[in-house]
C-alpha cells in the first residue's frame, strides 16, 4: 500500500490514519516491543546502581546509533559527560522522514515513556538539566499524546525538579516540531533549526557532542536508540546483546513496506537475511527490497541472503519491497525527485546535480533519452556523491547507480540510439 501511495504521490499526511496504528502489524516477539518499560522504572534502575553501572550496562551491550550512522551509544554519552560547560542538552531526532520509515512513529504513539525514559538517564548521566523532542511536522497529530505524557511525568516527579525526590536531578522535556524538511534529520541541520534558524547541515567537526545546541555539549539520538538505553539500564546489557552479531549485537526495528501480506513494525536480531524477513512478512515475487530508504541499498533478489546488521546492510529502519510488477527506473526516479525535492540548496553539486539526474531520469522515463545519457547519468551521479556538503547529497544518487548496475535491462530498453555531446564537461565544471 505505501509503494502504491507514494508512486500516486500521496502525501503522508493523507495516509490512512489507521495504517501505522493497526496492532497487529506490530511483532511483538522482540526486545524492544515485547514488554516496555514503565514509567520511572529505568530510572529507578539508575538510582540504584549509579551512573557508572549503567554507563557500563550500556558499553556491554554494545548499544549503536539507530538513526543510521551506528555510532556506539555509550562513546557517545560518556564524551559528553566529561566536557565541561555550564549547560548540556539532550536532543532526541524523531523527525523521522526517510521514506518507508515508520517506526519512530509507532514506538513514540505506543512506547513513549519508554523514549523519555531514555532521555531522561541521559540527561542525568551528561549532566543536562533540558531536552528536546524535535518532532517530525508530519507528526503533529502525536504532539497532544506526548505532552500529555510529558505533563503526566511531571505531576508524578520522574520529569522537571528533584526528579524522584532526588536534590540535584533537574530534568525537562520541550517538544519542538520540524515543519517537514527531510534534511532536519541530519543531526547538524536539526539543530540549526532547533536553533530557530535555517536547517542547513553544519560543518563538522566540531561534532554536537562538543558543539549541539547553541553550543553546548549535546547528545542527539534517535528514537529507537533511547527506549533502547532504558531497556538496557532497566534489564541488562545481556537481555539485548544475546541476539545479534559480534560487530553488531541486538536488535533493530524494521519498518516493513511494499509488496508483501504483512507490512508493518518487526523487531529482529542483527545478523538476519533479507531471505527470512520475507518469508516473515509473505512476500513473494520479489525483484529487489530497498534497505535503509532511498539513500540506502537496493538488493536485487540475488543478494537475499545479505543480512541486517552494520558489517552487511546497515539500515536506519526502512525496508521496502518491490515485487516482479515493479520497474526500478521508475522506482529510481520517484526517489531522484524526491531528493530534488528536498536538497536545502546550500551547496551546488547537490541542489543543481540532483535537478539534473531527476530531469535526465524524466528523459529517460519518456523515452528520449540516448545511451549518453546514461552515461552521463553515472558521471553525474558520482559527482553528486563526491561533492555534495552532507549525506543527503552523499547518498541522493543511490538509487540511480545501484538500479544501473543491478537492472540495466531497464534502462536500455527506454533509451533510443542518440548521438549527445554534452555543452561542458560537468566534473571540470563542479571542481
Ligand atoms: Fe543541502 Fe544537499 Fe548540500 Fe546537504 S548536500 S548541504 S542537503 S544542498
Amino acid at each position: 500500500r505505501i509503494v502504491n501511495f507514494i508512486e500516486r504521490g500521496v502525501p503522508i499526511s493523507e495516509w490512512p490514519a489507521d495504517f501505522f496504528h493497526n496492532e497487529d502489524n506490530i511483532q511483538q516477539h522482540g526486545f524492544l516491543l515485547k514488554q516496555g518499560v514503565e514509567a520511572g522504572s529505568a530510572i529507578e534502575a539508575l538510582l540504584d546502581r549509579g551512573i557508572e553501572h549503567i554507563l557500563n550496562e550500556l558499553e556491554q551491550s554494545g548499544l549503536r546509533g539507530c538513526g543510521g550512522a551506528g555510532f556506539p551509544t555509550v562513546n557517545k554519552w560518556r564524551f559528553c559527560r566529561q566536557i565541561e560547560a555550564d549547560a548540556h542538552y539532550v536532543v532526541c531526532n524523531a523527525d523521522e522522514g526517510e521514506p518507508g520509515t515508520f517506526k519512530d512513529r509507532v514506538l513514540l504513539n505506543n512506547y513513549a515513556d519508554q523514549v523519555i525514559e531514555g532521555m531522561t538517564l541521559c540527561g542525568r548521566i551528561i549532566g543536562a538539566s533540558q531536552g528536546f523532542i524535535y518532532l517530525r511536522g508530519e507528526y503533529l497529530f502525536l504532539r497532544q499524546k506526548l505532552q500529555q505524557i510529558i505533563d503526566q511525568r511531571r505531576q508524578n516527579h520522574w520529569l522537571g525538579q528533584a526528579i524522584a525526590g532526588v536534590e540535584g536531578f533537574d530534568f525537562d522535556i520541550e517538544i519542538r516540531m520540524g515543519v517537514g524538511a527531510y534534511i532536519c534529520g541530519e543531526e547538524s541541520a536539526l539543530l540549526e533549526s532547533l536553533e530557530g534558524k535555517r536547517g542547513v547541515p553544519r560543518i563538522r567537526p566540531p561534532f554536537p557532542v562538543t558543539h549541539g545546541y547553541l553550543d553546548k555539549p549535546t547528545v542527539i539520538n534517535n528514537v529507537e536508540t533511547f527506549a533502547a538505553a532504558a531497556k538496557i539500564a532497566l534489564a541488562g546489557a545481556s537481555s539485548y546483546n544475546q541476539v545479534g552479531t559480534e560487530d553488531s549485537p541486538g536488535s533493530r526495528l524494521l519498518s516493513i513496506s511494499g509488496d508483501c501480506a504483512r507490512p508493518g513494525i518487526y523487531e529482529y536480531p542483527f545478523g538476519t537475511t533479507i531471505k527470512q524477513i520475507l518469508i516473515d512478512c509473505g512476500a513473494s515475487h520479489t525483484r529487489c527490497v530497498q534497505v535503509g530508504g532511498p539513500s540506502g541499498v537496493l538488493v536485487p533478489n540475488t543478494d537475499f541472503q545479505r543480512q541486517i546488521s552494520f558489517e552487511d546492510l546497515p539500515t536506519g529502519g526502512s525496508f521496502m519491497i518491490f515485487d516482479e510488477s515493479r520497474d526500478p527506473l521508475a522506482i529510481a526516479t520517484n526517489f531522484a525527485h524526491f531528493f530534488a525535492h528536498e536538497s536545502c540548496g546550500f551547496c551546488t553539486p547537490c541542489r543543481v546535480g540532483t535537478t539534473l539526474v531527476k530531469n535526465t531520469l524524466d528523459k529517460v522515463v519518456n523515452g528520449l533519452g540516448s545511451d549518453n545519457d546514461l552515461a552521463e547519468l553515472k558521471k553525474l551521479s558520482h559527482l553528486v556523491k563526491a561533492y555534495s556538503h552532507c549525506g543527503l547529497g552523499q547518498t541522493a544518487t543511490n538509487p540511480v547507480m545501484d538500479s544501473l548496475t543491478h537492472f540495466p535491462e531497464h534502462y536500455q530498453a527506454k533509451v533510443k540510439d542518440q548521438a549527445f555531446t554534452p555543452a561542458i564537461d560537468l566534473e571540470q565544471a563542479l571542481q
